[in-house]
């Protein structure tokens, strides 16, 4: 009889602990819920604080701010390479030079990509 307590109790600490583990696994879904709401929340100050800089008004955030505008910067030329190579786009039929954006070559007509 000792024994089938003894089983009993076992299952019983199994499911306990399963459901312990279940417990654990939703509260740390929910933690890791409030920790992207943070981080969103972050961003939105990160922001806010960028445009101040953008707008002349130092909160103390200067280093951190040039930063970004040296990023965006850096940004801005490859934007600028994307657009030198699309205009650099030559037509297959005549060799006239078009923007990638153009369906027709505008000096043969020819369908372009
Ligand atoms: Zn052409």
């Amino acid at each position: 009889m000792a024994f089938m307590d003894d089983l009993k109790k076992f299952g019983k600490n199994i499911s306990q602990k399963t459901s312990d583990m279940v417990e654990i696994t939703k509260l740390n879904s929910a933690i890791s819920q409030e920790k992207e709401k943070i981080r969103k929340i972050y961003y939105e100050i990160g922001t806010a604080v960028y445009e101040q800089f953008k707008a002349g008004n130092n909160l103390g955030m200067e280093e951190k701010c040039s930063q970004i505008a040296e990023h965006e910067q850096k940004i801005e030329e490859l934007q600028e390479k994307i657009l030198e190579i699309k205009n650099t786009g030559k037509c297959p039929s005549c060799g006239t030079e078009v923007s990638e954006d153009t369906a027709f070559c505008p000096q043969c007509g020819a369908k372009l990509n």
